[in-house]
């Protein structure tokens, strides 16, 4: 079974994968790391993350940069979504996502546009989404936990350019899959959010 999880930054789509993931005992993978690689990948060679040259020759980056702390920085976030919108880099990545999706047994994948682009076919499709300010409020959270000093508004209009961004390109946007169900997760917290994506898992399955 192909589990698609798609939805905005923060949005609690990560950890509702991986617990799905550990559920149904299927391997995960997190698209978003790809895109993250490539956009740091551009950042440490000195170039251009809206380049579409510099993005599309970071697109051969090695595979140990996927475990590399860097990754899960706001930098890191920000020139990924920039490199994203080029369809080249899009192209280049699509065949590992879709090789791991087709794992046999199959696999949880999340994203942006698992359930539009790259596994249409997934049988349960969730996309999941939470206001702008709980996200920005989770994100924040998890920065200042880590020690990072930011400001909640800097967190915020981060969040907000990042999803103008993301829903805005011409190329496999941001958007739910008309088949795919929707999970709010503003007011739920992790358990709660777990427990209905399981149910809606289970609906499709
Ligand atoms: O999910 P995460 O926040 O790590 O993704 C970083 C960026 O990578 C997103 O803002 C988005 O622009 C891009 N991305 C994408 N398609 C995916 C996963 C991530 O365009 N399937």
């Amino acid at each position: 079974m192909i589990i698609a999880v798609d939805g905005p930054a923060a949005s609690g789509k990560g950890t509702i994968a991986r617990a799905l993931a550990r559920h149904y005992g299927l391997p995960h993978l997190d698209t978003g790391l790809l895109y993250r690689a490539v956009g740091i990948a551009v950042l440490r060679s000195g170039g251009d993350p809206s380049d579409e040259g510099d993005a599309f020759r970071a697109c051969g980056f090695e595979d140990t940069l996927l475990s590399d702390p860097g990754l899960k920085s706001e930098a890191a976030a920000r020139a990924a979504s920039i490199v994203s919108a080029h369809p080249v880099v899009r192209a280049a990545l699509l065949e590992r996502q879709r090789d791991f999706a087709h794992a046999p047994g199959g696999a949880v994948l999340d994203g942006r546009d698992i359930g539009t682009v790259i596994a249409p076919e997934a049988r349960a499709k969730l996309f999941v989404t939470a206001s702008p300010e709980v996200r920005a409020q989770r994100r924040f959270a998890e920065l200042t936990g880590h020690g990072l000093a930011v400001s909640y508004d800097h967190v915020l209009a981060d969040i907000r350019a990042r999803d103008a961004r993301d829903s805005g390109r011409g190329i496999a946007p941001l958007r739910q899959a008309d088949d795919a169900a929707l999970l709010e997760t503003s007011d739920l917290g992790v358990d709660a959010a777990v427990a209905a994506a399981i149910a809606l898992v289970e609906q499709a399955r």
